[in-house]
């Protein structure tokens, strides 16, 4: 569903039965500029039979959150300038050597960039499309980038993240609203989800640099500063009771400093935090 935030801003809501992420929409009074490709030509594509319905200025540029498959892969049916850092960058060209034949994604599977149920999802989308070659990006920034789509400035920054290493916000100062993509999540490995215990507080203090009082992640509605900001504060809380790989320690630890039981976020995010240690271990 296409939802209008205000006169400038749509978004597409996710589809986690698709395995769909958010796409986003920013309109300057010149240019538009879309946020994240789509998992599919498919999903990109029904993303533009929308935008087609709105009186819009054409679109310009496509910003890519960060190179996991679910937001880029309909990348090339955009005719616009893509944009994305210099990290995102590099894990892009590991997606760029072949077409994505089933030998080929496995080898991305070999190389951990995707699991074997992303691998699946690929495939139904984009069944050995043999003409299928993920274009070359267009601009590549390091840190920072201002777009002027015409009255209408788009701050596109690098953040620190506990998902992957290379993660860009869209902040629309404006309208203060921030498109975070996956930024704020944990992530898989081993089959482990796990939230990077350093990674937490170096992530909050960049996203709350921003006068934001209104946030979009990848794979949710919109939420409200007061929202963000208890979702901050469970993670903080859990991440200071967990100091081993053991999660009764930190139950104990948890219940000891706040003199209360975890609730049940708190809980997930500990086990996390406690998942995080275990893979350090390794
Ligand atoms: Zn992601």
């Amino acid at each position: 569903m296409l939802n209008k935030w205000n006169e400038h801003i749509y978004y597409l809501s996710h589809d986690e039965k698709q395995e769909r992420p958010v796409l986003g929409l920013v309109c300057g009074e010149k240019y538009s500029l879309i946020i994240d490709g789509g998992n599919s030509p498919q999903h990109a594509q029904e993303f533009l039979r929308e935008i087609e319905k709105l009186s819009i200025p054409p679109i310009r540029y496509l910003v890519i959150t960060h190179a996991h498959w679910d937001h880029f892969l309909g990348a090339n049916e955009y005719d616009a300038t893509i944009i994305m850092n210099r990290r995102t960058h590099q894990k892009w060209k590991k997606w760029q050597l072949d077409s994505l034949t089933d030998a080929s994604l496995q080898q991305l599977v070999d190389q951990q960039l995707i699991n074997e149920y992303a691998m699946k999802a690929i495939q139904e989308n984009l069944i050995n499309d043999p003409l299928f070659q993920l274009r070359d990006p267009d601009i590549i920034f390091d840190e920072t980038l201002k777009i002027d789509l015409g009255h209408k400035i788009c701050q596109i920054d690098t953040v620190s993240s506990t998902h992957t290493n290379d993660s860009t916000i869209v902040y629309l100062e404006d309208d203060e609203l921030i498109f975070l993509g996956d930024c704020a999540y944990g992530k898989t490995r081993n089959s482990l989800f796990h939230y990077e215990q350093q990674m937490l507080n170096p992530m909050i203090e960049d996203i709350q640099k921003y006068q934001a009082k209104y946030f979009l992640l990848g794979h949710e509605s919109i939420c409200d500063l007061a929202e963000m900001d208890l979702y901050w504060k469970e993670l903080q809380i859990a991440n200071k009771a967990v100091k081993s790989t053991s999660l009764e320690e930190a139950m104990i630890h948890f219940e000891k400093e706040f003199k209360r039981k975890a609730n049940e976020n708190e809980t997930f995010f500990i086990q996390a935090f406690v998942n995080d240690q275990i893979l350090k271990q390794h």
